[in-house]
């Protein structure tokens, strides 16, 4: 927070979003139709998709989605906590997008330079950043992997990052309504990774254990 305001009083750190809104609204008027459709008919969206809070990686973006199209999970480092753990945000998500959506595709989406990931390795002072130090715990099976593959150093941040998005398919499937799809060929469940120097999307293909292009077609 700041308290530094422009010239009509407005906290600088909200005026994007405000001036943003402002173009919205001229954009609303000019699709209105469209937008009173969203409003008027429940949402179909065609994906689920659980990806990381980063502000940088903006799954609408990546994957040019409207409105209407994409229910969206986001959290610190795309966790998906298994069924068990008890915490039921992700979990009430993914339930309501098969149960009452009728969504049979679920995208996990994994990011290079992950600082949800990569927070496991840093100290979090426990007594004000409690909430933040449990929820990164998550992401500790990945770190264990790695670090007894005695992946090299260098190598070691991304391997991570990937073998995360690998748990959380895995996490995926202790949810009885998502395994009970899967089993029946309903549900389809895609691990992937964004590159955000690159631009690029790579996939996670379970039958070969191995990371390819998403525009690359399956070996
Ligand atoms: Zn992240």
């Amino acid at each position: 927070m700041t308290t530094a305001k422009d010239a009509r009083g407005i906290d600088l750190d909200i005026k994007d979003a405000i001036e943003g809104y402002e173009r919205f609204r001229l954009e609303f008027e000019r699709d209105k139709a469209f937008y009173k459709s969203l409003a008027t008919k429940k949402q179909k969206p065609r994906l689920l998709w659980i990806g990381c809070s980063d502000s940088r990686v903006v799954p609408s973006q990546i994957t040019q989605a409207d409105p209407g199209e994409l229910f969206e999970v986001r959290n610190i480092a795309n966790c998906v906590p298994p069924s068990w753990t008890g915490d039921e945000a992700v979990g009430a998500a993914i339930e309501y997008a098969i149960a009452h959506l009728g969504i049979d595709d679920i995208v996990v989406c994994g990011h290079s330079g992950c600082g949800g990931i990569h927070a496991l390795a840093e100290p979090i002072p426990p007594d004000n950043e409690a909430h933040l130090g449990r929820w990164v715990e998550y992401t500790r099976p990945a770190h264990q992997l790695v670090a007894a593959a005695r992946v090299p150093e260098e190598e070691r941040f991304a391997a991570t990052i990937r073998a995360h998005v690998q748990f959380q398919l895995d996490n995926l499937m202790t949810y009885e309504i998502v395994a009970k799809g899967v089993a029946e060929g309903r549900v389809g469940i895609h691990g992937w990774l964004y590159d955000m120097e690159a631009g690029e999307i790579q996939a996670y293909d379970p039958r070969t254990g191995a990371w390819r292009g998403l525009l690359e077609p399956a070996a």
